[in-house]
């Protein structure tokens, strides 16, 4: 069993990468402005990135940069210094879906891994081989493998391999898709992609209209969660997992990583499955976070319509991140936070930390910068004070249902 799994999160800027360090992602992927795709929600230039790297080797963990995009001859200006930016910068590893971009980074760069990206659909042990003549050093698997064939080929692979364990889906698994392309002039693989499956649409055969007005179709995917084959996954030698969502919040990013790095270290101490009951408490707790509805993509072979969101596109919210700790006096039992959504009196609110288990109290007092007591808690950004029956830490946070 593979006890030193890599959990591996995503993160769109700074802030979202030490959140994800902090709640336990070994490593975590990101992209700068260029040669990535989701460049659109990217935020890191080279010293957000080189800061990254910072902080994740004070935790003993990695950073990766997507340099995912299928390039066009115009694309490769500026690549080369790019990578040894990125080398100088202390980054691990590179993320790639081209094989010009992976003999640049072996001759510029040597020092980065390179990491197949799952855009280049790597479904068996003979494209393995060939990737690793070209010099990659890890390959993230397509979304079309099931459970036994990441199994069969972690087990069988000559470099590590990667899954996704969590996180949302493209309707074109593994990506190559032009929707994007075709109905924006923004290019997909080129990170503009502008969620065009997930838009709305009229659907009319012969001329006659089939959905209806309130319930126009989409293309979209549910989300991926797979805790149920993480039992599996660490018992066949995958390497990594990665969690998928570069545009999510810290929040989002927090709970899930939490969710999966507690869920990694029971199998770990325990080397069993996770009992349904463990099962049922992780798979709510991933339910905390702003998910659409979920399901267990290919790993149980071909997806069937369950796995496909035709009617509804929402978030399946089901808590609102409402502050996080900013300090905690333990004589008088009050923390400071910083509001990032509605609370008031009487609400039940949930704690949830690196070190702490989740922990929910009813709000019984809040007092405002000003020193006066207040009801509601509705100003985002600002600090209030407020009743914390039990210890905790700066950057832990906090929800509601
Ligand atoms: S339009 Fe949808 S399926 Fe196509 S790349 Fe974008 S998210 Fe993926």
């Amino acid at each position: 069993m593979n006890k030193k799994i890599e959990l591996l999160a995503p993160a769109g800027d700074l802030e979202r990468a030490k959140v994800a360090i902090r709640f336990g992602a070994n490593a975590v992927y990101l992209g700068g402005k260029r040669f990535s795709l989701r460049s659109r929600a990217s935020n890191f230039d080279i010293c957000d990135i080189k800061d990254a790297c910072d902080y994740a080797r004070e935790y003993g963990a990695h950073i990766h940069v997507t340099i995912n995009i299928i390039p066009h001859d115009e694309d490769f200006d500026g690549l080369e210094d790019y990578l040894k930016e990125l080398d100088e910068a202390g980054v691990t590893a590179v993320i790639v879906a081209s094989p010009t971009i992976i003999q640049t980074v072996k001759k510029v760069a040597p020092r980065l891994e390179v990491h197949l990206s799952t855009q280049m659909s790597t479904t068996n042990l003979k494209a393995i081989d060939y990737y690793k003549r070209l010099g990659v050093d890890r390959i993230v698997f397509a979304r079309e493998c099931n459970l036994e064939e990441v199994s069969m080929i972690s087990k069988n692979s000559t470099v590590p391999t990667e899954a996704f364990i969590h996180g949302g889906m493209c309707v074109n698994y593994s990506g190559r898709c032009t929707l994007s392309n075709a109905m924006t002039l923004r290019d997909a693989n080129r990170g503009g992609c502008a969620q065009s499956c997930r838009w709305k649409y009229h659907l009319i055969q012969d001329g006659k209209e089939m959905s209806q007005e309130d319930r126009l179709f989409s293309m979209s995917s549910k989300d991926l969660m797979a805790i149920e084959f993480l039992y599996d996954l660490m018992d066949s030698n995958v390497a990594s997992l990665k969690i998928e969502g570069r545009m999510k919040s810290a929040y989002y990013i927090a709970s899930v990583v939490h969710t999966y790095r507690k869920a990694i270290d029971e199998i770990s101490e325990t080397e069993k499955p996770l009992s349904e009951e463990r099962l049922k408490y992780y798979a709510n707790e991933l339910s905390k976070a702003e998910n659409r509805p979920t399901s267990i993509g290919f790993y149980r072979g071909l997806p069937t319509h369950h796995a496909h969101l035709y009617g509804i596109n929402g978030a399946g919210v089901t808590h609102d991140f409402v502050g996080v700790v900013m300090n905690y006096d333990q004589e008088l039992k009050i923390a400071k936070v910083q509001v990032r959504n509605v609370f008031a009196i009487g609400y039940e609110l949930e704690v949830f930390g690196p070190h702490i288990d989740n922990q929910s109290f009813v709000v019984e007092m809040i007092k405002n910068s000003d020193g006066e007591y207040i009801e509601l808690a509705n100003q985002p950004m600002t600090i209030v004070e407020v009743n914390m029956p039990f210890q905790v830490e700066p950057q832990d946070l906090i929800r509601r249902k």
